[in-house]
């Protein structure tokens, strides 16, 4: 049974906007199709999972200036949305004050950050689901309170990662993901990751040291102590050549949990709502919506 759900809304209308065609459009013709892929979405996990309480979260800056500063490079190369994706989160954040639901983001920080934040006061009775098309988010798996539920195609098919899922799936735990992804990089943020260093040997530089300071230490002695660096000077070659960037990465890959989040949600508004499903041309997942939450 779960608890609450926290919906990376940011992530999640990205990933509609692209599984549903713009064709969807409202009668002045806007695109309107992430918008119904997120609402009919929402619908489905509701209905799902009876969650007591539903928190859609956003990014306030996706590029926060801390990891800007950290790392220049830090998402440097994203190419902009898609024009007619910024006019839907309007419109996606009218229809959620008009249904009067639970809105968060936190000021100069991603959608990643405020989960973070909203998780670290999750208590061992809590039962938290996250739903995200944005891996970074596997970082807060933590058994038996928060998984994640993750995109997998569009936003209709989600699949649960708990620890043993993230583990299975990736090779090292929830709380060494970070790690992780800071040796392997991630192009989709800008981040190269160490050189000649992929998945595998990412995960078994992770196994085999605590924490990347004592794997560090270990390549910059002249005879590495462990097996991974020992055999091959190459690989202690290039993790010393990237150590002013595994530091700068521990201020920009791990998620947040200690910045301030801001709730709110609007004021439930009957009329409102069906003159936006009118106007927009959403009537069926706004009424999708209506009857999940009424259930
Ligand atoms: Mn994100
Ligand atoms: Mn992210």
């Amino acid at each position: 049974m779960t608890d609450r759900l926290l919906l990376d809304t940011s992530s999640l209308m990205y990933r509609a906007y692209f599984a549903l065609p713009a064709s969807i459009s409202d009668p002045a013709g806007h695109p309107v199709n992430a918008v119904h892929g997120y609402l009919d979405m929402t619908a489905r996990l509701i209905a799902e999972h009876q969650p007591d309480e539903v928190i859609h979260v956003y990014d306030h800056d996706w590029r926060p200036a801390p990891r800007v500063a950290a790392y220049g490079g830090y998402k440097v190369d994203r190419p902009p949305d898609p024009e007619s994706l910024p006019p839907q989160f309007e419109l996606l954040r009218e229809v959620l004050d008009a249904f009067g639901l639970l809105q968060a983001e936190a000021p100069g920080w991603e959608a990643d950050d405020a989960i973070g934040a909203l998780c670290a006061r999750a208590g061992k009775d809590d039962c938290v689901a996250i739903v995200t098309g944005d891996r970074d988010l596997l970082q807060l798996v933590r058994d038996p309170e928060i998984r994640v539920l993750f995109t997998l195609r569009g936003v209709s098919e989600l699949g649960v990662f708990d620890e043993a899922t993230v583990e299975a799936k990736h090779g090292v735990p929830p709380s060494r993901y970070a790690e992780y992804a800071i040796l392997r990089g991630d192009a989709s943020d800008g981040l190269p990751g160490v050189k000649g260093v992929g998945e595998k040997t990412a995960r078994s530089l992770v196994a085999a040291y605590p924490n990347l300071d004592t794997m560090l230490d270990d390549a910059r002695t002249d005879v590495p102590t462990h097996p991974v660096l020992g055999r091959s000077t190459r690989l202690s070659a290039s993790l010393r050549e990237a150590s002013s960037y595994l530091v700068a990465m521990r201020d920009v890959v791990p998620i947040r949990s200690d910045v301030e989040v801001r709730v709110w949600s609007g004021e439930r508004d009957d009329e409102r709502l069906d003159d936006l499903a009118e106007r927009r041309r959403i009537k069926g997942p706004v009424r999708r919506l209506h009857d999940a939450l009424g259930a």
